[in-house]
């Protein structure tokens, strides 16, 4: 196309652009920016984590039992995988795109999942709303979810009392 029939389209279209940010953006309806995670709903299980395909999330258990979901939107894609996989629905994808910051740490964002402490060892055994839906829909298993995946294993081995011996221990 020469170049003066490029300025007839040009002057013919007018402008496409906005003035942002002078002007409103255009962010439409279909358009995917950071996500959010409810921590009502969120159960810890990682679901979300594995399926981000470039890491920009990550499930972490601190020294002192709290669950973390970590968000780094500096390697987010806005793909929406996590909100499609995650069995709980508590990942939003929102139209937020204002994003920049000028610290690194500005870029992540932590979720804290309460958890059930294992009443051994305290690290902890689950999602509290995990737990609690378990121990509903199974009482039996009330029992078990009192203790994390390592002491119940030390329950079943007949070490556990050993490993604790001042701790109440489920009978
Ligand atoms: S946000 Fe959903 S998929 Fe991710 S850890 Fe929580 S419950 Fe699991
Ligand atoms: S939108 Fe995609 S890239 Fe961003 S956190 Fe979710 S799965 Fe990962």
């Amino acid at each position: 196309m020469s170049y003066l029939r490029l300025l007839e389209v040009a002057l013919r279209t007018g402008r496409v652009t906005r003035r942002y940010p002078k002007e409103e953006p255009l962010v439409t309806e279909d358009f995917r920016g950071s996500i959010e995670i409810d921590p009502e709903r969120c159960w810890g299980c990682g679901a979300c984590a594995l399926a981000c395909p470039p890491n920009a999330l990550s499930v972490v258990g601190a020294v002192g039992g709290a669950l973390y979901v970590e968000y780094f939107v500096g390697r987010c894609i806005f793909c929406g995988r996590c909100a499609e996989v995650c069995p709980r629905g508590a990942v939003t994808v929102t139209r937020r795109f204002e994003l920049a910051s000028d610290k690194l740490e500005g870029l992540r964002s932590r979720t804290e999942v309460e958890t059930v402490p294992c009443s051994a060892c305290g690290r902890p055994v689950g999602a509290e709303s995990a737990v609690e839906t378990v121990c509903e829909i199974a009482p039996a298993l009330k029992r078990m979810l009192s203790l994390c995946p390592d002491c119940r294993s030390a329950l079943f081995a007949g070490t556990l009392a050993r490993a604790h011996p001042r701790k109440a221990l489920p009978r």
